[in-house]
């Protein structure tokens, strides 16, 4: 592509400008449009600051689980399992028409982060902060399979309410899979959300295929000898191996898959020496691999291994390679997609659906759509400035009308047979 011209360039950037200006208020219409007297607003924000205010950090989500479980315990539902995946929580609800077993998710940990945001319902717990909206996602499904439960007459077949612990990095998808989740009733097929500080309030995202990364995890130890900063030549030093190390896994990338693969190797750990004048013995490195599709993934511990035994032969240093394999990429099936494209449609309107780009982050709820059909959209949570702050980050917060939308997502999914 070319560049700009000079010419082009100001009423391009002051088109963009005036966009981004009418994204951060939003109009009259888009309040009309969320606002809905069938929509348990109040009780949305109550229970999502309630949440808020408590949160609780991966696997040990025991008050949260607790607090869901005696919500669900008044909706009589057909049955409640607690403790799946140590912390999860299950609800089953049979309803009036026939259909498929539908499992609802939403995900209930919080993170370790000491929240700066500045209101009323700021975390009381020290260290530990819903900087991820998981808030809103037990918030949403809570009111929905209220809603649900109310009208069960009206829902074909089966919905099982998936609260699940430890998305975080832990697992906890798998855990609740390995603890029988999508049996007892079989589940046929998934729904998840999750709320997007990248895109305005009152719009919903979908992609078919991969619409989140992998994310594996690799530790690198590399062993070289210990001595004197002024006598390196009675030393092998790993800290000059692993600065080598370092740029050349980047031409994994640049150099090794197509450029129409999105990938990414980031070392976030470089740990050696003791001080100014000492070569260490060793360097440990730690890093991040996230890719969109399962071959390159398979691929990868195999490419850093070649690079190490080049580094062995180059620059006498030992290695050891320890690649975790963590989250696979997180597909959605077109099916599920186009369902959810249908209710996003009849529910919000055709504006507000957005066939969204790759987001690189990654989702355990891949797990469960590896075994089953399922579909995971993104909801809108950026009503201005103070809510499009990045997720994970200590100023994190939602725009809580995106609540009433995913609420009305996930009650339509769950009456859609
Ligand atoms: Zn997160
Ligand atoms: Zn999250």
């Amino acid at each position: 592509m070319k560049l700009a011209s000079a010419a082009r360039l100001p009423s391009d950037v002051s088109r963009v400008q005036s966009r981004l200006r009418s994204r951060s208020g939003l109009g009259v219409e888009t309040d009309v449009m969320l606002a809905s007297h069938a929509v348990p607003t109040e009780d949305l924000v109550r229970v999502r600051r309630h949440l808020h205010r408590r949160p609780e950090l991966s696997m040990v989500e025991h008050d949260t689980a607790a607090f869901v479980a005696a919500e669900l315990e008044k909706l009589g539902l057909d049955r409640i399992r607690t403790a799946v995946g140590k912390t999860g929580v299950l609800g089953t609800l049979e309803g009036g028409r026939p259909g498929p077993v539908t499992l609802l998710r939403a995900d209930m940990d919080a993170l370790p982060i000491a929240e700066l945001v500045e209101t009323d319902y700021r975390s009381e717990r020290a260290g530990a902060m819903h900087a991820c909206g998981h808030d809103g996602h037990v918030s949403i499904l809570l009111a929905a399979a209220k809603t649900l439960a109310d009208r069960r007459a009206e829902v074909p077949g089966t919905i099982v309410f998936c609260f699940q612990p430890g998305e975080e990095g832990h697992a906890g998808n798998r855990l609740m899979i390995e603890d029988g989740a999508l049996e007892n009733p079989h589940v046929d097929r998934t729904f998840a959300l999750h709320l997007y500080s990248g895109l305005d309030v009152g719009n919903v995202g979908v992609r078919d295929g991969a619409f989140f990364a992998s994310a594996d995890e690799f530790v690198i130890g590399l062993k070289g000898r210990g001595g004197h900063g002024a006598m390196p030549q009675n030393s092998i030093d790993p800290i000059v191996a692993g600065s080598y190390f370092v740029t050349m896994l980047q031409t994994i990338v640049s150099r090794e898959i197509a450029p129409k693969d999105p990938a990414v190797f980031t070392v976030g750990k470089f740990e050696a020496g003791t001080t100014f004048n000492v070569i260490p013995d060793e360097a440990t490195l730690m890093g991040t691999v996230r890719c969109f599709d399962a071959e390159i993934r398979a691929s990868m511990p195999q490419r850093m291994e070649r690079i190490l035994k080049g580094l062995r032969e180059a620059m006498r240093v030992e290695y050891e390679l320890e690649y975790r394999w963590s989250y696979p990429p997180t597909v959605n099936d077109k099916a599920m997609n186009d369902l959810v494209r249908g209710v996003a449609r009849d529910t919000l309107g055709a504006d507000r659906l957005v066939e969204h780009d790759i987001v690189m982050w990654a989702e355990d709820m891949s797990f469960m759509q590896e075994q089953r059909a399922g579909a995971y959209f993104i909801v809108g949570a950026r009503g201005g400035d103070a809510t499009g702050v990045p997720h994970h980050n200590a100023r994190f917060d939602i725009d809580e009308r995106s609540l009433d939308v995913g609420y009305r997502m996930m009650v339509a999914l769950g009456l859609r047979g």
